[in-house]
Order: structure tokens, then sequence, then C-alpha cells
């Protein structure tokens, strides 16, 4: 399976629309719909864990453009930062 049969998979239209919060809700839409007690198939369902699995590694391949892959984003109080974990990634970087 590639990055971009993975993203189908999972119902993404375009790589970039894909990031850790993106795949985890399309993750998880995607295994409950496909899940054999629900009615789904178990090949469905393992192509979704497959799917998953590849695009958790692409995406870690991938430094986040929020952080640029700190995984911290700061914000100013006047005269000092404070850091904190990073919106998009979730810390992921
Ligand atoms: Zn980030």
């Amino acid at each position: 399976m590639t990055v971009h049969e993975a993203a189908a998979v999972l119902g993404f239209r375009e790589l970039e629309d894909i990031g850790f919060r993106e795949l985890k809700k399309h993750y998880y839409q995607a295994a409950v719909y496909t899940h054999p007690d629900h009615g789904g198939s178990t090949v469905d369902f393992d192509r979704v864990q497959k799917a998953h699995k590849i695009l958790v590694a692409w995406l870690r391949d991938r430094k986040c453009p929020t952080c640029e892959g700190s995984g911290t984003v700061r914000k100013w109080h006047g005269f000092y930062s404070v850091a904190s974990r990073c919106p998009d990634c979730g810390g992921e970087g």
C-alpha cells in the first residue's frame, strides 16, 4: 500500500490535508465504520489499520510546519516567552 492509497483508505483527498489531528479523526471514523462488530469486514478493518500505520510513519518523517519539528510553540507575554505543546502536531514535531 502506498501513502496515496493509505490516504484514500482513510478518506483523504489530498496528502496536504493530513495532520496528526485529522489522521486521528479519520482513523477513528474509519475504524468504527469498518469494525466487524459493527457490520464491517475484517478485510476492510485490516486495511484501515495498515493505512493508519503507513500514514503515521509518513507524518513522523515530515516536520510540522507550525513548530518546525520542535514540538513546542513559543508565545510572547510581554518580555518573556512561554513554551507550550504545539497544537497542530500535539508535540510530535
Ligand atoms: Zn508542531
